[in-house]
């Protein structure tokens, strides 16, 4: 039996990272397994799905490299086939029309309420052999009154739900259109589901579902469901905790690696190991590593993983990556070194790629001004001496690397009797337009010999324009 696993998104908002987190859990089981992997869009809530929110999850899962082997199949192009089961339904005896209004169904729940008893639908209609006029009826599944409906969850165990607390569901609404839990099961049994792994919030729709299943005689998937993701304060991880959706990492500089070697320990753990790539997570990966009980989103813990990432990939990896944070900038290209170098020389410090980003506008862009505090602080006629006598020395490099650059600094330093700093702050200013840059002599070399010297002759210009 091929395994099959998928993600059952509602596009009704962004790509959360509790449904990434999801994602990537059913994701890597089917890898594991050499199995399949499904992507199908829950859309029946009309009101509620939009065009926008189908996008955002599929530019999500593919930023994140979560590749899906069918789909995504849209359960709006699937109506005829769920009103075909909810007829089989009907005709086996297994499904009713009601009639109860809503303002019946209210006032029977106030009265359950009043006695201190469990609200739930009385069943009422079950037994009708005449419809009623005037009420365009829903239609409702059977549940078996009697017994118990056991869910064999792979992270919680055997969870036993007693059948005489489960409602007789609405499968229909009055308007044809089919309910979650009836298109799930006819989805989930179409497309060959042999898993279904999901968030804990669903744990009580699968007796619900089970029951659909044997009434449909047929074999049900084996279900696990996820514990939840919590903020630092204990509650359901939210908007309210900052960055939820999982575009927004990108947006913030997170490399996708990073945001799934977070998402990978987020209720699932092998020994005490915190660094996991790609492949390493697929060949490691089992549902029963998975915890049962809630996980706290820690955004510290990210952090460092991203700056890990960052740190220990290629240049051009990561350049890759920071290409789209340049674009977004506005910043062209073609108008400085390649964007690997200057990746290499600043993957120690970065923490982000926003911070990368940020830092290396100036290997592009002409320096226009200079940051207040280091002009008054590094540039005086003292400076414009020491600019003018490192022109000639770094005119004259035959070869433009940095180590002679090193030496030249360090000569420069030697024969005036002053500290490298004062050498090289002076030349960061003129080159950077503040004080900050990766080391200076690898700073140089990446920058070019001919943006660096016109870069220092203008900083002399604009020193005596000063005075
Ligand atoms: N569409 C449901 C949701 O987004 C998931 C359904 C399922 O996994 O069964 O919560």
């Amino acid at each position: 039996m091929t395994v099959c696993t998928r993600f059952a998104p509602s596009p009704t908002g962004y790509l959360h990272v509790g449904g990434a987190r999801t994602a990537l859990f059913s994701w890597l089981y089917a890898r594991k397994q050499g199995g399949q992997f499904i992507l199908r869009i829950e859309d029946t809530d009309l009101e509620r799905s939009t065009p926008e929110s189908v996008e955002a999850i599929l530019e999500g899962m593919a930023w994140l490299g979560l590749d899906y082997d069918q789909g995504p199949f849209y359960q709006t192009q699937r109506f005829d086939r769920y009103k075909e089961m909810i007829d089989q339904l009907l005709e086996q005896g297994d499904a009713y029309y009601c009639y109860c209004s809503k303002q019946e169904l209210d006032d029977r729940r106030e009265q359950q309420r009043a006695n201190k008893e469990k609200t739930r639908y009385d069943g009422r209609c079950r037994h009708l052999t005449e419809p009623r006029t005037g009420v365009e009826p829903v239609i409702r599944f059977k549940n078996p009154t009697e017994g118990d409906t056991v869910v064999h969850d792979l992270v919680r165990g055997d969870v036993v739900f007693n059948n005489g607390e489960l409602d007789d569901l609405i499968i229909a609404r009055s308007d044809g259109t089919p309910t979650y839990n009836l298109t799930v099961v006819v989805d989930d049994l179409d497309m060959g589901l042999t898993h279904v792994i999901r968030g804990d919030d669903h744990l009580n729709n699968s007796p619900r579902q089970l029951n659909i299943f044997k009434a449909l005689d047929v074999q049900p998937p084996i279900f696990a469901h996820l514990p939840m993701i919590l903020g630092s304060d204990g509650a359901r991880l939210s908007k309210r905790h900052g960055a939820v959706s999982v575009m927004h990492y990108r947006d913030e500089g997170f490399l996708p690696e990073a945001l799934l070697n977070y998402l990978v320990r987020l209720g699932w753990s092998h020994g005490d190991q915190e660094i996991f790539s790609t492949e390493e997570m697929i060949a490691l990966f089992e549902l029963e590593g998975v915890n049962k009980s809630a996980s706290t989103f820690n955004p510290d813990k990210l952090l460092w993983l991203n700056q890990y990432y960052i740190k220990e990939s290629t240049a051009i990896h990561i350049a890759d990556h920071l290409e789209w944070h340049m674009a977004q900038r506005e910043i062209d290209l073609n108008q400085g070194p390649a964007l690997a170098e200057v990746v290499a020389i600043q993957q120690d410090r970065a923490k982000t790629l926003v911070e990368m980003a940020d830092n290396s506008r100036w290997f592009y862009e002409e320096v226009t001004a200079y940051d207040e505090k280091a002009a008054n602080k590094h540039f005086n006629q003292d400076a414009v001496a020491v600019l003018e006598d490192m022109m000639a020395r770094l005119g004259g490099l035959p070869t433009w690397e940095a180590e002679p650059i090193h030496q030249q600094i360090k000569d420069c330093a030697t024969t005036r009797e002053l500290g490298m700093g004062k050498i090289a702050q002076p030349i960061r200013v003129a080159i950077t337009g503040s004080t900050v840059s990766p080391s200076i002599d690898v700073t140089l070399k990446v920058l070019g010999k001919v943006r660096v010297m016109v870069r220092i002759a203008s900083a002399i210009n604009w020193i005596q324009d000063q005075v």
